[in-house]
């Protein structure tokens, strides 16, 4: 009798040609492995199709052979949503092929896009066209949109612009049992029934397969402003984001938070990293822009930061006044990821607070964690203008990593912040997703009614469980 993984693959290669079905172990093995280097798994092969037929086919070859599937873009994300499990039974779909930008709507603000494209490339793409995609990671060069969109990525720029919920107007999808619901409208407006698509955002590639998208394209910035200015708390960082937003109302683009410890180690890896603001315990970089050429918002910045130092909820502050500085800037916050990643392993919480509930909330876990580990170091970063923190723990200097991030250690860090988390009304995954590293949290800590809801939109929409089994549920 014929091996059926042996018939599967061949089934899979009439499809895609086969070059586009990976098995080679060295071929497989980026594929198989996270971003983050926490999870690992096994693979039948990896199947690279280039179109959305193609997907429908493969989709409906592994159905019919109960071959699970797991999608994948740029395999960037944070909680192993992307990495097959140990098993070896699944099929890894990478979207990587599927890059075309099928159309750009100057007058309609929209752009198409297939779902492996780059958020770099969309970006580039709006770009050409005279307007902006807004949406801005640190990932943002091998990301794709697929991967944006189905973990609801948000990034630097959602206090002005949303999450990638907000920046989708359709979806083409192709189902569990490979057919193609084609959802890509680009209507600003329709209330013809349920919004089907914003099932598929942030479903982490459980409910279907995104093949292309279309986005929603804005003004493209004129003038841009960065800042960083100094605080000496995060009390004071969260008066002088309601201070900015005031001043500067709709052209607020971003307000990161960022602690000296987090900035120590972006420049720790990253040498040559200006720090212009020595000696202070928190940061904040705002970004301000505006679709009009504005020569004065520089110095009205500058102003409204100067209000603030005397004030007392800054200490001191600094105005980018060339591209160059303002890249040194942003590239002090981008680099805190990869910092840390260099520094060694490390427990991250992507947290999302009630802005209001912030400082309480970093003076409470602060207390526990230490209680509970002894010398933790704490990296704490993130999106403060929207709620959003990167709460990351670092191990004690002169203890083994390894030992560190223990999975005994992981529960017990996240049963302290995520405990804390619900008690403030606050979310144990802001921007992330769930993954595998989440998805014990989410059972503990999500309402009964919405995990049995949640699993029934499951079953309607993929009932023999082949679409990226056991992540999220
Ligand atoms: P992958 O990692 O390939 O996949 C992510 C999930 O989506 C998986 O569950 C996968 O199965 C599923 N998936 C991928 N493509 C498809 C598809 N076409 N159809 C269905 N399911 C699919 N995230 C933020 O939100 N904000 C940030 O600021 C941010 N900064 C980052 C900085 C760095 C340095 C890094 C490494 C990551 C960062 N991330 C951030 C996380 C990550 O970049 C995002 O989660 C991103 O959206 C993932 O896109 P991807 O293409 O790499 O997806
Ligand atoms: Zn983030």
């Amino acid at each position: 009798m014929a091996d059926p993984g042996a018939t599967l693959l061949a089934r899979l290669s009439s499809v895609v040609g086969a070059g586009n079905v990976i098995t080679a172990a060295a071929d497989v093995a980026p594929y198989l492995v996270d971003w983050r280097g926490r999870y690992r798994g096994a693979a039948l092969a990896v199947v690279r199709p280039a179109s959305t037929a193609e997907v429908s086919s493969v989709v409906s070859a592994c159905a019919h052979a109960g071959v699970p599937i797991v999608p994948q873009g740029g395999n960037t994300g944070l909680c192993g949503g992307g990495t097959p499990h140990a098993t070896g039974n699944e099929v890894v779909l990478s979207l990587a092929r599927m890059n075309r930008v099928r159309a750009v709507d100057a007058d309609n603000a929209t752009l198409t896009a297939e779902a492996g494209v780059t958020l770099a490339g969309v970006q580039a793409a709006a770009n050409d066209a005279g307007l902006a995609f807004p949406l801005s990671l640190a990932s943002e060069g091998s990301c794709t949109i697929g991967g944006n969109l189905s973990t609801n990525a948000g990034g630097t720029a959602v206090l002005r612009y949303g999450n990638a919920r907000d920046l989708v107007l359709g979806v083409e999808v192709v189902l569990a049992d490979g057919s193609v619901l084609d959802l890509a409208r680009s209507l600003r407006k329709d209330n013809t029934g349920y919004d089907l698509k914003q099932l598929f955002v942030g479903a982490e590639g459980t409910l279907g397969i995104l093949t292309a998208a279309v986005l929603k394209l804005y003004a493209a910035p004129r003038t841009r402003v960065t800042a960083l200015a100094a605080v000496a708390s995060v009390g004071d960082a969260v008066a002088l984001a309601r201070h900015v937003k005031q001043a500067l109302g709709d052209r607020l683009v971003g307000f990161e938070l960022m602690s000296d410890v987090a900035l120590g180690l972006s420049r720790k890896h990253h040498p040559g990293t200006p720090d212009p603001l020595p000696g202070h315990p928190w940061y904040a970089l705002v970004q301000a822009d505006d679709s009009a050429d504005d020569p004065s918002l520089p110095d009205r910045v500058e102003a409204m930061l100067a209000f603030a130092i005397e004030n007392g909820f800054a200490r001191d502050a600094t105005v980018a006044r060339s591209g160059a500085q303002a890249a040194a800037l942003w590239g002090a916050r981008e680099n805190i990821s990869e910092g840390q990643r260099r520094e060694g392993p490390n427990l991250k919480h992507d947290i999302s607070l009630p802005v209001s509930s912030i400082p309480a909330f970093l003076d409470d876990a602060r207390d526990r964690l230490a209680a509970a580990f002894p010398g933790v170091r704490f990296v704490v970063f993130g999106h403060l203008g929207d709620g959003n923190l990167h709460y990351n723990l670092s191990a004690p200097a002169g203890t083994a990593d390894e030992a560190f991030i223990a999975p005994a250690n992981l529960e017990r860090a996240q049963r302290i912040v995520h405990d804390l988390v619900v008690a403030c009304g606050g979310s144990i995954s802001a921007e992330h997703g769930i993954g595998q590293l989440k998805r014990d949290e989410l059972e503990r800590t999500k309402a009964p009614l919405e995990l049995a809801i949640m699993r029934r939109i499951k079953a309607a929409l993929d009932p023999a469980g082949i679409l990226n089994p056991g992540k999220i549920l």
